[in-house]
């Protein structure tokens, strides 16, 4: 009997996610020093200062478990957003929280839908579990933006079975976003056994006036779960801290699965600082504007299509296959991300640099396709 037969039958079906190339993995296989990574949407600006200076302060203390309720944070937050301590549950990265709600709300026999090109983490955490992932068509650009998620689509694949839907606003990696008013009557469509999640990984670098809050509708839709990050606007994703918000109900099943201490003490104290800083957050947005700026130009010069994008990446279309090119770039020591697995194997997904790295993935990407 094989080993992998023992696996339950969830697991033996799964192709784990695949992450951005680490910066140390290229350099041992290159041996190259300059290295600019545009690969896992991280911030260009580094962390918030403010959250490194609380890191250093209480390094000493980490002999002592973190405080496994994260007191601290959760009012923070709930002083922030306007909701109560109660209503958050705090995860070792948003993923953390969107298997969390996998195991609480998924099972065989149930279903989760998502859309076609959505975020890697949906069918991996629904599958897990040994429940069936349902992917909707994408919008092919006749009724909404292409690529981006069609709820229309994604309300006919929801059926007796279906307990969770995932909606990514935007949605990573094409950065498409659903305006207030769609993703509203959604959420306003869904039968009543149904949680949705809605997925606001970018909402801070939100800027579109039609972009939604999705925390405004807690109040009306009572099985809504709006996940959140310190990975992206904030600069934290080494240390590992997101958090969901939903009503209290729904909070307190998913704290029941939820590990003791998922979340570590620095990245507590870090998270807590950060939220406070806002001129980084400030800092951020300014830079990602100028950035995602600076990409479409340069994805227009070179008469590239790309995905106009309300998140800190652009995915642009090579029109030949993609894979190439970006073995071809990192040999030239810039990392950028491959979307095949996500069904956009002639795209490439590029997050927002600095200007300086901005021009380093250009001058490569023309060296490398004899421009
Ligand atoms: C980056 C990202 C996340 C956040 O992941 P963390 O686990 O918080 O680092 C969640 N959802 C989407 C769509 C993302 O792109």
């Amino acid at each position: 009997m094989s080993i992998s037969s023992l696996a339950v039958p969830g697991i033996r079906g799964l192709t784990p996610y695949q992450p951005g190339k680490p910066i140390g993995e290229l350099e041992r296989e290159f041996g190259l020093e300059r290295i600019v990574k545009l690969a896992s949407n991280e911030n260009p600006l580094g962390a918030s200062p403010k959250a490194l200076e609380m890191v250093r302060q209480i390094l000493g203390g980490t002999h002592l478990y973190p405080d496994g309720s994260g007191f601290e944070l959760k009012a923070a937050l709930a002083e922030k957003l306007a909701v109560e301590p109660a209503q958050i549950v705090l995860g070792n990265g948003s993923n953390d929280v969107l298997d969390l709600v996998a195991r609480v709300f998924l099972a065989p026999g149930l279903n989760a839908v998502y859309s076609e090109h959505a975020f890697a983490v949906y069918p991996i955490a629904t599958q897990t579990v040994g429940a069936a992932g349902k992917a909707a068509p994408a919008h092919d650009g006749s009724r909404g933006p292409r690529f981006g998620h069609d709820l229309e689509a994604m309300l006919e694949r929801v059926d007796a079975h279906t307990r969770v839907v995932f909606v990514a606003n935007p949605n990573n990696p094409t950065g498409t976003l659903l305006g207030r008013s769609e993703l509203h009557a959604f959420l306003a469509a869904l039968p009543e056994r149904v949680i949705a999640v809605v997925d606001e990984a970018y909402f801070e670098y939100a800027h579109a006036p039609d972009h939604p809050n999705a925390l405004e509708w807690l109040g009306e839709f009572p099985k809504l779960i709006v996940t959140r990050t310190f990975s992206k606007a904030y600069g934290l994703a080494g240390l590992r801290v997101g958090y969901a918000v939903s009503g209290a109900e729904i909070a307190d099943l998913l704290n029941r699965a939820r590990q003791p201490f998922n979340v570590n003490a620095l990245a507590l104290a870090a998270a807590a600082a950060a939220l406070g800083d806002v001129e980084f957050l400030e800092a951020t947005v300014r830079v990602n504007d100028a950035g995602l700026a600076r990409l479409e130009a340069g994805f227009r010069t070179r008469n590239f299509d790309y995905i106009p994008s309300a998140g800190n990446f652009v995915s642009f279309d090579l029109a030949r296959p993609g894979a190439p090119v970006y073995e071809a770039l990192l040999r030239e020591g810039v990392i950028v991300r491959p979307v095949g697995n996500y069904g956009l194997p002639n795209h490439l997904r590029v997050s927002v640099g600095t200007a300086e790295e901005i021009d380093v993935f250009f001058a490569a990407l023309d060296r490398v396709l004899g421009r």
